[in-house]
């Protein structure tokens, strides 16, 4: 939460030139992450919500290349 109230919205990102595309994260994340035909990630980019918060934080940290972060961004209106 951020001193205005808002909740930040956080969803997956791929550095996706360290990214080797072995897929462990697929196996990790796979509510939001699928593979593509060469074995690259595909995220879904709707923000994460509890449990999937979690799962995503455990995906970031064990992929062995560094290549997955989480991103907070703050809804926009209008
Ligand atoms: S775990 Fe990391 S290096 Fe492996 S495919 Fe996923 S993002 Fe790429």
């Amino acid at each position: 939460m951020t001193r205005t109230g808002v909740e930040p919205a956080v969803h997956v990102a791929v550095d996706r030139i360290a990214c080797d595309g072995r897929g462990l994260c697929a196996e990790l994340l796979p509510e939001r992450i699928r593979l593509d035909e060469w074995g690259y990630p595909v995220l879904d980019p709707t923000p994460l919500s509890g449990a999937d918060r979690r799962h995503a934080r455990r995906a970031v940290r064990l992929c062995p290349r560094l290549a997955l972060r989480l991103v907070s961004e703050i809804p926009t209106h209008g």
